[in-house]
């Protein structure tokens, strides 16, 4: 027996009603905010990820699908969506046009991790990039759309944390002193912050083992080091948040595992974190365009994945609408019955009345049980008497109630319910 490999799964149909309604509102959400959709590859040019995302990173490091295809190209299974977006933005000229392009995605990536929940190997994210602007109120209005996406799914208790990393021009120094507080601690550390405090050393202040957490307090932070722009720059993005009134903590160790974030980095967390994730994050990338071989653009984003949003809509007991059931269901006994029921459901159909029909020869009885299972509003049944009389019995699921119906009335009556 075939298995799903590990850290995959279905989403089966009786999931859809949570996927379809949180796609809903990510085009709703992004069509308030002037986004257009953009959908890229599954994968890409290795090295797209290698540049972007940095080599260092866990992401490219450790948990990337990398392969060769037969004409020997090394290919990555996408691990995140920024990359893509802005090799797409590149690609197509998108520079050429009315600065800041908005685009948002949806789609799965891949990174090999632990399963565990809302963490999978193929999951799902919904991400939306405004490339080409340096105004402080992108970061704003990006971490404006974050909140207000969750607030309108209904989850309540979400909160933003947010820093600021600074620039090129401020980091390095940030990062001297990042060192020299950790050298200091240095035989106290975990085996993987051994490494990130030569290969990565802004890594070091979100790692999670509880010792690495206290020296992670004590260390300097990012913003007592950021250059004038950068300082003014997280300055006007606060005010904005707080005339937006929306409620955001300063977080000095959040730092985000990819090695493209500049100024801005934001993470939304949900009600109880209870050793899971957050929900999303994103910030601001200024130097990643330039990175790929464009102009330096300043650019700003957000993703957040699907499966962790499904599951804390579950936990917080989210009522989601249920997917459309059909119309109609339709039951027939005979061959004639069964010639005029395909004929029938056909013309529902382009009526626009979802139907199914009974299949094979089975009894009414277990044909009425069918029609239960699809859980359509009304079963319509068809003899050989019916057939005669160019006539159908109607029978209306909820009440029981039952009416013979002329077949050339059937449409209109359906619809008139
Ligand atoms: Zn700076
Ligand atoms: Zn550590």
């Amino acid at each position: 027996m075939h298995k799903a490999p590990r850290g995959t799964f279905d989403i089966l149909p009786e999931e859809h009603s949570y996927w379809k309604y949180v796609e809903e509102k990510a085009a709703l959400l992004c069509q308030l905010y002037g986004y257009q959709p953009l959908t890229m590859p599954i994968f890409e040019d290795a090295r797209l990820f290698t540049r972007a995302v940095g080599g260092n990173t866990d992401i490219v490091d450790k948990e990337m699908y990398v392969f060769q295809d037969k004409g020997g190209q090394e290919l990555a299974l996408r691990p995140e969506g920024t990359a893509p977006v802005c090799r797409a933005y590149l690609e197509h000229g998108f520079y050429n046009l009315t600065q800041p392009v908005k685009l948002y995605y949806l789609g799965p990536a891949f990174r090999y991790e632990r399963p565990q929940a809302g963490r999978y190997r193929q999951h799902h994210q919904f991400g939306f990039e405004a490339l080409g602007e340096a105004d402080p109120v992108m970061d704003a209005e990006v971490i404006e759309m974050a909140w207000r996406f969750f607030l309108s799914l209904g989850l309540s208790g979400v909160h933003i944390q947010l820093n600021s990393i600074g620039c090129k021009l401020c980091r390095p120094g940030y990062l001297d002193v990042l060192k020299e507080h950790y050298s200091g601690h240095a035989d106290s550390l975990c085996p993987d912050c051994k490494g990130r405090s030569v290969r990565n050393p802004l890594r070091l202040l979100d790692c999670k083992k509880d010792h690495c957490k206290g020296t992670a307090e004590t260390a300097p932070k990012a913003t007592d080091y950021l250059c004038d722009d950068c300082q003014s720059h997280f300055e006007t993005v606060r005010v904005y948040l707080g005339t937006l009134d929306i409620p955001f903590h300063l977080d000095h160790r959040l730092v985000r595992g990819l090695d493209y974030y500049t100024r801005t980095v934001f993470e939304v967390e949900p009600q109880e974190q209870g050793g899971q994730s957050s929900l999303g994050g994103g910030g601001r990338y200024d130097d990643l365009i330039e990175a790929l071989g464009g102009r330096p653009t300043p650019a700003v984003g957000f993703a957040t994945g699907l499966e962790r949003i499904v599951l804390n809509l579950k936990r917080q007991g989210v009522d989601v609408p249920p997917l459309p059931s059909p119309v109609a269901f339709i039951a027939c006994l005979g061959q004639e019955a069964k010639l005029e029921a395909v004929k029938l459901a056909s013309e529902l159909r382009k009526a626009g009345l979802g139907t199914v029909m009974a299949t094979g020869d089975r009894s009414l009885k277990a044909q009425m049980r069918q029609a239960d299972s699809a859980n359509s509003s009304y079963t319509i049944i068809l003899g050989a008497e019916e057939v005669r009389n160019q006539s159908a019995v109607l029978r209306n699921m909820g009440s029981g109630e039952q009416q013979t119906v002329p077949l050339a009335e059937l449409i209109r009556v359906l619809k008139s319910r």
